[in-house]
């Protein structure tokens, strides 16, 4: 396929703006309603949307400068995802440029377009959010939610007519959904085939409406559902229930009900993959003879050894006492950051035994810490100056 600034006539330094008008030009001239269906226009027309839709999004548009469609493919997000087709060029066309004209029943676009076929059309899904806690993400849970979703209507088994009544073939249709209307648009009149106004596609027309539902055929209930979250998830996961969603209409499937993940910050801990670090302080004499101290793990405590001798930021390691892994390998581990605590307040008794160890004491040497150590002090203060 040619180039994509080529295609578009447009040189590769090209801003926004000079990169719609172009493709509006093109468009208007290889648009499939002004060209009587000739195949070449078509081809043309699909040509000039998949290069605007790239070229129009930063971010593809830098993928493609460095990668050429490779850069596209390889993200699955360019037009050539998944089978781009006049459909989509047309949705383009109308996304971007049809809203003023009153153009978005021309071809019927998204929900519309699935109501084509008899009204059978699925449900939609439901998003959810579901809090979690830390330790339910090591010990994974079940989790019950309320969901507000639309359900069959039961007063009229989701045909939305009065009882007595049934639905009827619409008069303006014909039953097909569809009609073909005269239209304005800036390509002058033309007739074009729409979603019918009188039955919103659903090729029937309810002459007595449901009083439960109004002719919706839906009425909102609150669902319980039961979530399994297993152990490992993170705030990026999200489970899906399928077929839990808003019912469908006519019979159409139902959509689905996704629970978004949201686990709550714990202040003690800080996860890294599937370790989780948290802090330690301890005073100077726990760090220069050593001693046994207890931890707070997420789901406990646990006690630690510290060996004599160790310095402040060392850390320490308990294996197996972070998050388990999501795919079953393994679990992380809960990494200990010592924190030497300097007293700030001293009785007498205290500040004459420092003075003694003082007079008997070795010198700190004089390097303790790596260079590439103190670049991870410098990130650490800047965070430091940027949060508080
Ligand atoms: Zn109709
Ligand atoms: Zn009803």
């Amino acid at each position: 396929m040619a180039d994509y600034y080529e295609t578009l006539g447009v040189s590769r330094d090209a801003d926004a703006e000079q990169i719609k008008k172009a493709y509006r030009k093109l468009a208007m001239k290889y648009h499939p309603d002004r060209n009587q269906g000739s195949a070449d226009a078509e081809a043309r027309f699909k040509e000039i949307s998949a290069a605007y839709e790239v070229l129009k999004d930063p971010q593809q548009r830098a993928a493609y400068d460095r990668y050429g469609e490779q850069g596209l493919r390889g993200g699955g997000a360019g037009p050539f995802g998944g089978g781009f087709d006049l459909h989509d060029a047309i949705e383009i066309f109308m996304r971007d440029f049809g809203g003023a004209g009153g153009f978005e029943d021309l071809f019927g676009g998204g929900a519309r377009a699935q109501r084509r076929g008899g009204g059978r059309r699925k449900g939609e899904s439901v998003r959810v959010r579901l809090p979690l806690t830390l330790k339910e993400v090591v010990t994974g849970a079940t989790k019950r939610l309320r969901v507000a979703v639309l359900d069959p209507c039961s007063d009229c088994d989701g045909t939305g007519a009065a009882e007595g009544s049934t639905p009827t073939t619409c008069g303006q249709c014909g039953g097909s959904g569809q009609e073909r209307v005269a239209q304005r648009s800036v390509f002058g009149q033309f007739v074009s085939v729409t979603t019918c106004r009188a039955c919103g596609g659903e090729g029937t027309t309810i002459r007595t409406p449901c009083g439960t539902c109004h002719g919706e055929g839906r009425v909102r209930v609150q669902r319980e559902v039961e979530v399994e979250v297993p152990a490992g998830v993170s705030s990026e996961n999200f489970i899906t229930l399928r077929g839990k969603g808003n019912a469908g209409s006519r019979g159409g499937p139902s959509g689905d009900i996704m629970v978004l993940l949201e686990v709550e910050d714990d202040p003690r801990f800080t996860r890294q993959d599937n370790h989780l670090i948290t802090d330690l302080p301890i005073t100077f004499c726990q760090a220069a003879l050593g001693d046994e101290v207890e931890v707070e793990t997420v789901t406990g405590k646990a006690r630690v050894a510290v060996p004599a001798g160790t310095q402040s930021g060392q850390a320490l390691r308990l294996r197996g006492e972070g998050i388990p892994d999501l795919n079953g390998r393994g679990r992380g581990d809960l990494l200990i950051r010592v924190r030497v605590w300097t007293p700030t307040e001293l009785s007498r008794e205290q500040e004459e035994l420092f003075r003694r160890l003082r007079d008997v004491e070795d010198d700190a040497p004089t390097q303790v810490e790596e260079a590439g150590e103190r670049k991870g002090f410098w990130s650490r203060v800047k965070e430091a100056f940027t949060t508080g």
